[in-house]
């Protein structure tokens, strides 16, 4: 009598496509295969000697073409809806799945620290973007600050120039502003022709202009 070879050995090709898919469903599950010389190709079960069809899952594995298509079916139907083979064949596996997860939990971390690192360095781009952009605005400033200094100086020689003799050469400028008020309103009061007035009003609005820049 022909023995049940288990699905850690390789089972006999049936020569029809259906069947060939019944038996390879079958071999993947862990089932058994045990083969016939007769009129049946074999037998498939999802236990070694099953002793009833209530504690096993079994079906024969037809030779012949004829009906094989609803034969084959039903066989696929019972090797997927077997309750005893749980622990066989690609059912759910929790091992596998935790295996997986923390294959998968891993590539996140990787991904995440890359993303992270990514970040990162797109903020130091910014920043160096940031750095250079300020330096530039440093070289005009300076260069602004130089253009102004230069313009200090050559006021500081035209007021030197202009206070000769005033007695107010050492005045700060709002000093100056505050000298140059009372003298513009004593100069309003005592005004009579209409263009010296003009020049006047025009200078104590320099003076008002001056006044909120040294406030600021
Ligand atoms: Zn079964």
């Amino acid at each position: 009598m022909a023995t049940w070879l288990s699905s850690a050995h390789a089972w006999p090709t049936h020569p029809e496509t259906q069947w060939r898919d019944v038996m390879r469903e079958a071999h993947a599950r862990g089932w058994f295969f045990r083969p016939f010389s007769d009129h049946a190709f074999g037998k498939i079960s999802c236990a070694e000697k099953p002793d009833s069809l209530d504690s096993a899952c079994a079906t024969k594995i037809y030779s012949s073409a004829t009906g094989s298509e609803t034969y084959a079916k039903r066989a696929l139907t019972l090797i997927r809806t077997c309750p005893h083979s749980s622990e066989q064949g690609p059912e759910p596996d929790d091992h596998e799945a935790a295996r997986l997860l923390k294959d998968a939990e891993r590539l996140l971390e990787g991904a995440t620290s890359l993303l992270s690192r990514a970040t990162a360095s797109l903020g130091s781009d910014e920043l160096l973007e940031q750095a250079s952009r300020c330096a530039d605005d440093a070289d005009t400033l300076l260069a602004e600050a130089e253009v102004l200094e230069l313009e200090a100086n050559r006021m500081a020689d035209r007021a030197s120039a202009a206070l000769a003799g005033t007695g107010l050469e050492e005045s700060t400028p709002s000093q100056l502003v505050i000298a140059a008020e009372e003298t513009l309103s004593r100069a309003d009061q005592v005004v009579a022709a209409e263009g010296l007035a003009q020049r006047i009003e025009r200078a104590q609005d320099r003076c008002a202009a001056l006044k909120l820049r040294l406030r600021s």
